[in-house]
This record gives C-alpha cells, structure tokens and sequence, in this order.
C-alpha cells in the first residue's frame, strides 16, 4: 500500500480476508493475532483484494490502525517480533524505518521501547488509559508513537529509568 493511500481505495464486503482484518482492528487480547488465511512461505500473512496485487496482511493491518506510512521507506514493525508467525495484532504492529526495525530486532526480548522523551505522568496516563482507548489514539495525544504506547501498557514496571 503506497503512501498517501485511504483505506476508501479499498473494496469492502468483497473480500472474506479483509472483512476479517476489519472486524479485528479493536482486537485487544494479550497474545499475538494469527493470521488466519494464506501466508506465504516466510510466515507472513497474504491478503487479495479485488483488482490488487497481493498485500501483507501485517502491512494492512498497520495501515489500518496507524494510517498510511510516514514515507514509502517505513516498514511494518512487530513489537511482538512474530511477524513470520503470521501476527497482524493491531496493538503489536507499528511503521518504523529499516534501521529503526533492525534495532527492535537486536533487542528485542530485552527491551523495546522507542527512544522517546516521557514523564512519568505520561507514564502513568499510558497506563490508567489501558482497555479504554486505542493505543492510536493516546500515542496521538501525546504525540508519541504508538509502540510507547504499547511497550508501557505491556510491562508493570518500567524497564528503563524515566527522565523526570
Ligand atoms: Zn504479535
């Protein structure tokens, strides 16, 4: 999906694969979302739609909750790093360019967190606001990145020291 694209382009109702990204968009359970419907060889979820070439259902997914790609270099990220497990969880996928996902891919396990400036009062509203607002949404207020977003609603305490 290129830059700049509305999800309007897209052919709804005519596509079970797409149906089914659409109904999961709020899907907020602890573990990965695994795609359903064909992967192609490396794991990665596959999505047809009508008169388009055949688009990685993470991809679509992260446009979906994310809005279209910052630039056309940016990549889906996993927070989860299951990507080749075929996650396309809302809340685990995020655009980052290919050096910041490498990144993500070296530490991960460890910590992931982007390197963003945050007090711990947004910390804490972070984390009150869990379950009632989309990690899109408060990543938006803030004006953070909804992997923050995610990371601080994920782990009870934080791995890192806050700046005050
Ligand atoms: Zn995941």
């Amino acid at each position: 999906m290129g830059n700049g694209e509305t999800m309007a382009s897209w052919n709804r109702g005519k596509s079970a694969a797409m149906d089914w990204l659409l109904a999961h968009i709020d899907y907020a359970g602890d573990e990965c979302l695994i795609w359903p419907f064909a992967r192609i060889a490396k794991g990665y979820g596959e999505l047809g739609a009508p008169n388009r070439k055949m688009q990685y259902a993470h991809r679509v997914m992260c446009t979906l909750v994310n809005g279209p790609p910052p630039t056309p270099k940016h990549q889906t990220a996993h927070s989860c790093g299951r990507g080749h497990d075929g996650c396309v969880h809302p809340r685990h996928v995020s655009w980052k360019t290919n050096g910041e996902n490498q990144l993500d891919r070296r530490i991960h396990g460890t910590i992931n967190v982007p390197r963003q400036r945050l007090t711990v009062r947004q910390v804490e509203e972070i984390r009150a606001r869990k379950g009632l607002e989309t990690q899109a949404s408060i990543a938006k207020r803030l004006g953070i990145k909804v992997a923050c977003v995610e990371h601080w609603q994920r782990h009870d305490r934080p791995p890192i020291r806050l700046r005050p």
